[in-house]
């Protein structure tokens, strides 16, 4: 556990600590019965850079503790591939993607992203350090390399492969403690006028609303529009162009390229630039309040959720995404108030959540529990839990927890 008291970026002293989430383990780091006695919990604290507005982690995990066993899988879930199929048609209408493009993703999880791009060229290849998903990487035919990318690791892919077109990192910035090594090495492998597409969480608005749940160790950096510019600046890389776009309760895709031969930015960058001032998020003073706004979330949580187990028994939990538990470990919430939570993804199935040790079970298993209240921890798939749920169980009520916490009946 490395402490941090300088700003990562710019190295300012004088970073300010706003939020505290208390001790929680990893949130991706679902474990077997038998493994919950070597469970370790860290420290989940946020502060601010006074310099550089950017908000990060006060103390961090060493990465190899967090992502060389993975369990979010890219092809876990329908709405996450859709949205990888989406991306790369995206890139292909916007950018003249032929058979000579070359494109590298880091952070190339089980490869899903990249086997989309195969049908118009072959020059692709991935980096990604989970051990666990390189043999489905394999069976999507993707090379991938099973490493962190670095400058370093940069160099010697330049060396032996060239240049890249493009290089895509979804959710990979935000995690990344040392992001201007990362950034650097993207600057050394994109070609002159090659695009780096990243795709990550826009939370600093909804975090300083009270909306907690996207700060987990992964997490290092929360970035506003302001941060990020300056913190690619740093690495010689220019921001062309954002969008902002709805995965993850709120992502910016964004797309930069090497400052030398950068193309000028479009209207949208000048846009939101303006946004987050109007807003007030380079405003210091934004800060203050936050921590109380978590704390009375908690507190409401809490009663709801006593009054319903009073009345019709454990609820049973709707998804286990890391954000989920981040809800629960902060709120202290544990198998005294939940039985079990349902979940797709088969690599979680038969494990227990980080920190609060509920059994996580696949759909089947709901079958017969039809009058419980649900708590619904993928509160941002909420239509698809609602559809899926409505005909079986018109007479339950469902605890949604964001943008506002609130308790809906699904008939
Ligand atoms: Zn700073």
């Amino acid at each position: 556990m490395e402490s941090n008291l300088k700003c990562r970026v710019c190295h300012s002293k004088d970073l300010k600590q706003f939020l505290s989430l208390g001790d929680i383990p990893p949130v991706n780091a679902f474990l077997d019965s038998s493994e919950i006695s070597q469970e370790r919990s860290y420290p989940l604290t946020l502060a601010y850079c006074p310099s550089c507005f950017l908000v990060q982690l006060e103390s961090i995990v060493p990465p190899e503790h967090l992502f060389s066993h993975y369990l979010h899988l890219s092809s876990g879930s329908a709405s996450n591939i859709e949205h990888l199929r989406n991306f790369s048609e995206i890139l292909h209408a916007r950018f003249n993607i032929t058979l000579d493009t070359s494109i590298l993703e880091i952070g190339s999880n089980d490869g899903t992203l990249l086997a989309f791009f195969k049908k118009y060229t072959s020059h692709l290849l991935g980096v990604d350090p989970a051990q666990n998903l390189m043999q489905l990487s394999q069976e999507h035919a993707i090379e991938t390399l099973p490493k962190f990318f670095n400058s370093s690791l940069a160099l010697d892919i330049l060396k032996n492969k060239g240049a890249f077109d493009f290089i895509i990192a979804l959710n990979v910035i935000p995690h990344t403690p040392d992001v201007i090594d990362l950034l650097e090495g993207v600057y050394t492998l994109l070609s002159l006028r090659g695009v780096l597409v990243m795709e990550g969480v826009y939370a600093l608005e909804t975090i300083l609303q009270g909306e907690f749940d996207t700060i987990y160790h992964e997490h290092v950096y929360t970035f506003s529009f302001h941060s990020l510019i300056s913190t690619f600046k740093r690495a010689k890389l220019c921001i062309v162009d954002v969008e902002k776009i709805p995965t993850q309760g709120g992502s910016l895709r964004i797309f930069a390229q090497r400052e030398e031969s950068a193309s000028p930015p479009s209207p949208a960058v000048l846009a939101l630039l303006k946004e987050e001032k109007e807003k007030g998020l380079t405003n210091p003073l934004i800060y203050q309040g936050v921590g109380a706004k978590v704390e009375k979330f908690k507190k409401d949580l809490r009663n709801l959720i006593e009054q319903e187990t009073k009345q019709y028994g454990k609820l049973i939990g709707l998804g286990a995404p890391a954000r989920g538990n981040v809800i629960l470990n902060y709120c202290g919430l544990g198998t005294q108030d939940i039985e079990y939570i349902i979940d797709d993804t088969p690599l979680k199935q038969g494990k227990v959540t980080p920190g609060t040790h509920i059994p996580v079970k696949p759909w089947g298993a709901l079958a017969h529990d039809n009058k419980r209240t649900f708590l619904l921890l993928s509160w941002n798939y909420k239509d698809s839990f609602f559809s899926k749920l409505k005909k079986q169980f018109s007479h339950s009520r469902v605890i949604i927890p964001f943008p506002h916490l609130e308790v809906n009946s699904l008939g």
